[in-house]
């Protein structure tokens, strides 16, 4: 007898017809004799609307309210996953993040999970039921509903196969697995039967919705092997595992591209020393995460100044122009501007490390595009590239036809 995690998204449970296919494709396997825990994200849309909502009330409205309203979407969908089973006389029972045991930070809106204690999950296995848990969610010792950042449910499905020792972890979505780009924006994008969590965990984090990168940094911790796989066939998905040498071969796995971001640029900031730290000291205390930073050199010699540029992600701007005005007579620059209209592109692979002349292909295709690079960030298995918003997903074409076109 196996145990085996999946979990359903948006889209899988996104009416009740395919909660039934939900409900079908579970008890294919119960009826194999294994145990399963079924994690559910809210319905398409849901959580999107919720938000929308709240913040037509208040732009930045409280975080743990947010918790609150946004773990309703998730409860929804395991209520009705469990009545679906119990249509077809499979005993089931729904629990929420707090009852399976999930204990995480109190960073509302992304909570870190802390540890599970899955007793009731067990006790309720052991007694013959489906258990369905709520992805996203969880609580704090003292008893708040937190959620742990969007996508969070692929991370509840990673972090409870690691706690319950899972023989199988399965992701289901509705594409048939990882492919090089996102099939939406690349017609030519191809399927990869294995990644490596490196490679996924560069492009989850890039803008590959397909997996939430925090979730893939946990399946790697732990050593949780997973597959992405779609709820709509029966398709073979994608692994992701552990590099092997065979990984190695293949210069660039994938492209991505993230349209979450935004930049803030400080005009005329004093250029001396302890500034930089104060300004990024106050965005983190904030807990915004900030991406990439580019500083000019500064020209003046007799008061010099500098520009300094930095990504967040879009729905925390008004977050951090808050946090950066509140700075302003304190540390002195001219002005702050945002910009929402960037995009940025990015190429991932382990043969990176081997291969030279790959940034000089990417940057040369880019130009032959007309595309202008605004910033650009590399590690050992990426290439970065902020670059207009509106030539986004043309240069993705491009730099994904260059190095993965056949
Ligand atoms: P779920 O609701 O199941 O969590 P998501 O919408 O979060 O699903 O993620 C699946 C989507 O990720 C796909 O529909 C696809 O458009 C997008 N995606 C982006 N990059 C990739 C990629 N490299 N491979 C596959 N899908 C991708
Ligand atoms: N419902 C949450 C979201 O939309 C979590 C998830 O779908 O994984 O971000
Ligand atoms: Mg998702």
């Amino acid at each position: 007898m196996a145990l085996i995690v999946q979990k359903f998204g948006g889209t899988s449970v996104g009416n009740p017809d395919r909660i039934k296919n939900v409900a079908r494709r579970v008890a294919k396997y119960r009826a194999k004799g294994d145990q399963v825990v079924v994690v559910v994200s809210a319905m398409s849309g849901v959580t999107d609307n919720l938000i929308k909502m709240a913040k037509e009330i208040m732009p930045i409205p409280n975080e743990r309210e947010m918790d609150m309203l946004l773990a309703t979407g998730e409860q929804t969908t395991i209520a009705l996953t469990a009545i679906a089973l119990h249509a077809l006389d499979i005993p089931a029972t729904s629990m929420t993040g707090a009852q399976a045991g999930i204990v995480t930070d109190d960073v509302h809106t992304k909570a870190k999970i802390k540890n599970i204690s899955p007793k009731l999950v067990h006790e309720m296995l052991d007694a013959g039921n489906v258990v369905i848990v709520a992805g996203f969610q969880g609580q704090t010792i003292a008893g708040q509903i937190t959620t742990l950042g969007r996508g969070g449910s692929d991370l509840t499905a990673i972090a409870l196969a690691a706690a319950l020792k899972a023989d199988l972890c399965q992701i289901y979505t509705d594409v048939d697995g990882v492919y090089t780009a996102d099939p939406r924006i690349v017609k030519t994008a191809r399927h990869l039967p294995e990644i490596s969590y490196d490679e996924m965990l560069e492009l989850a984090g890039l803008g590959a919705k397909v997996m939430q990168s925090r979730s893939v940094e946990f399946a790697k911790k732990f050593g949780v092997v997973f597959e992405v796989r779609s709820s709509l066939n029966d398709n073979p998905g994608t692994i992701v595992k552990e590099e092997t040498l065979s990984m190695e071969g293949v210069v660039i796995r994938g492209v991505s591209l993230d349209k979450n971001q935004a930049k803030v640029t400080l005009v005329a900031v004093p250029d001396q020393p302890g500034v930089a730290g104060h300004i990024f000291k106050a965005i983190a205390d904030a807990n915004i995460n900030v991406d990439m930073i580019v500083q000019n050199i500064s020209h003046k010699a007799d008061k010099p100044s500098t520009d300094i540029s930095f990504t967040v992600d879009k729905p925390e701007l008004l977050k951090t122009q808050k946090v950066i005005e509140a700075l302003k007579t304190k540390i002195g620059f001219s002005d702050v501007i945002a910009d929402e209209k960037i995009g940025k592109l990015s190429i991932v692979g382990v043969g990176m490390r081997s291969h030279p002349g790959v940034a000089a292909k990417m940057f040369e295709t880019l130009a032959t595009e007309g595309v202008n690079i605004g910033m650009i960030s590399t590690s050992e298995i990426k290439i970065s590239v902020i670059i207009d918003l509106a030539k986004g997903e043309q240069a993705m074409c491009a730099v994904h036809e260059a190095f993965l076109g056949k």
